[in-house]
This record gives structure tokens, sequence and C-alpha cells, in this order.
């Protein structure tokens, strides 16, 4: 299979401190798949290092919101470039699915944090998770792959 990752999740130190967020077990899906690391943030233009964003409403991106960055600086339009780069990708490759990074603002496929910069988690999506599935990707927190023996994969 072709599966699209966040790449902070394969090693790469593309999180917003510099550092990785490194998955073994998505890392051992090398051995039988092919896997497609993408950072949105990076692909919509933000640095690495960069300051926090969260999404300022308290339910997540669902289409309408912003995202602001611990500043308070609006980068929103960041978010949906770098959303929609990733889907471009996964269309020219022609993956199957993807298995997203949780919590992130961009990632993030079940919760992201509420938009406080306070650490509340709040049920919602991502900019990139929303746009992939509501394109019809099959999109998958990198927690969700390896419950009860998920034979996904
Ligand atoms: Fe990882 Fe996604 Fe954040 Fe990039 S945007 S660092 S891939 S969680």
């Amino acid at each position: 299979m072709k599966i699209l990752v966040s790449a902070c999740l394969l090693g790469l130190p593309t999180r917003y401190d510099g550092r990785s967020a490194a998955d073994e077990r998505v890392l051992s899906l090398l051995e039988r798949h092919d896997l497609i690391p993408v950072c949105p943030e990076q692909l919509g233009g933000l640095p690495t290092p960069r300051p926090r964003c969260e999404i300022y409403g308290g339910c997540g991106w669902t289409g309408k919101e912003r995202v602001l960055d611990e500043f308070g600086s609006d980068r929103t339009e960041n978010f949906l470039k770098g959303a929609e780069t990733t889907l471009k990708v996964a269309r020219l490759l022609k993956v199957d699915l993807a298995i997203l990074k949780s919590k992130s603002p961009s990632c993030g496929k079940n919760f992201v944090y509420d938009g406080s910069f306070s650490g509340r988690l709040v049920p919602g999506k991502g900019v990139t998770a929303f746009l992939l599935e509501k394109n019809g990707l099959k999109v998958f927190e990198e927690n969700e792959v390896f419950v009860n023996n998920n034979d996904l994969l």
C-alpha cells in the first residue's frame, strides 16, 4: 500500500519545536508498505522551529475557523496552503490512506487543542485531516492503526 504519513511520525524533525515524534510502530510499516512523509505546516510555508498554533473556536477545523499562533498572528492561510498541497501529493501519488499525528492543528483527526493554549483538548479535526477526509481519503491517527490487532495494514 501507499500511505501518506505525517513526517514527524517517521522521525523527521518537522515539529514546531524542531523535534520529531518518531513512532516505532509507524516506522515498522516500512517493511511492507511505501510510506510518503509530508508535513503540512512546512508545505504551507511555515518555518521550523515555529510558534505553536491552535485552531481558535474550540471545535477544531470545520472550514471557517482561524488558526492563530501563540503570539496572536493569524496563520490560517499557511494551514490552508499546507492542507491543499498535502491533498495534491496524495492525489499525485495515488495514496491508499493517510496516517497522521494526533492532536496537531494540521494533522489531528479526533482531538485538537481548543485554541486557548492551555493544553485543553476538544473533539475536532486539524485542517489537513479535515480536507483529506472531505476529499474521500481514509485518515487514521497513529494510535488508531495499531489498536486491537487492527488488520488494516
Ligand atoms: Fe507533524 Fe503534521 Fe505537525 Fe508537520 S504539521 S510536524 S507532520 S503533526
